[in-house]
């Protein structure tokens, strides 16, 4: 018997890509067969990603855990489309994500992710409005409108009043919120935020927290990549990794 995951490998590109609209009919935004990322140091091959299955469904709010070193940041490269696997399949929305070309892969990353990190990644010289309003002014949206949409989005983040501030005359927090505005201006398939506390207090990450589960149920997709398991257990469903292995994958039980 063929493993589902050689039996992947084997089918036409026709059969790909009808494999990738059933997954969007059926509302599957993330779905990995048999991931493998693996580094070559000197004469070592290094599998930080060795043969990933994951499914992940519109509207999920899902936590990828594991100790430092397990493969978390490589998995995210490879689900946020900024690195290619070694082997295996992606698909991101539909698309097969894991047979794109360059220009083609930022192409869907800039389409379909909001990437949220841990030192937030402003623009220190430009204003809180104007950090949101970037997503926008690439993707080529007219000036009437990107304004009203980037001024809309630090509404859905409570920062309308923060607006005109530059990143240094703002908290951690507000600035954490402003790069999770940027995330989200775009309306992306997903949210993935890799340790997005980390850089915050307790208390200030725990509003940053509360701010994802009230996106989560406004419908955003939500994958969070952490080492705390305090910060993991916020999210509805937890995936853990070690050894560049998925371990376990549970519901959050409340
Ligand atoms: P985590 O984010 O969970 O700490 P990483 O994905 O950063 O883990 O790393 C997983 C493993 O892959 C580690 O052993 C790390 O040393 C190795 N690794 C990560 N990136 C590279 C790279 N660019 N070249 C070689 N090895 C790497
Ligand atoms: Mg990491």
């Amino acid at each position: 018997m063929p493993t589902l995951a050689s039996a992947i490998e084997t089918m036409t590109p026709e059969q790909r890509q009808q494999r990738g609209e059933q997954l969007k009919q059926d509302g599957i935004v993330i779905k990995t067969y048999d991931l493998w990322k693996t580094y070559i140091m000197g004469d070592q091959e290094i599998h930080a990603v060795s043969g990933v299955d994951i499914e992940i469904k519109r509207g999920e709010y899902v936590a990828i855990m594991g100790p430092s070193g397990s493969g978390k940041s490589t998995l995210m490269n490879l689900i946020g489309c900024l690195d290619t696997p070694t082997k295996g399949l992606y698909y991101l929305n539909g698309k097969l994500a894991s047979d794109m070309e360059d220009d083609e892969l930022a192409r869907i990353r800039n389409k379909e992710i909001g990437f949220v990190f841990q030192t937030f990644n402003l623009l220190a010289r430009a204003s809180a409005l104007h950090n949101v309003e970037l997503p926008l002014i690439y993707a080529g949206v007219p000036t009437g409108e990107r304004l009203e949409r980037a001024k809309e989005t630090m509404r859905a983040v409570d920062l309308e009043a923060r607006m005109h501030h530059k990143p240094n005359e703002l908290s951690g927090g507000q600035r954490q919120r402003v790069a999770i505005a940027r995330a989200l201006v775009n309306r992306p398939s997903i949210l993935l935020a890799d340790e997005p506390t980390g850089a915050l207090d307790t208390n200030t990450g725990n509003e940053i927290m509360a701010l994802f589960e009230r996106l989560h149920r406004q419908g955003n997709t939500i994958v969070l990549v952490t080492h705390e398991t305090d910060i993991a257990l916020h999210a509805h469903r937890v995936i853990y990794i070690r050894d560049g292995k998925v371990e376990r994958d549970e519901a959050v039980s409340r």
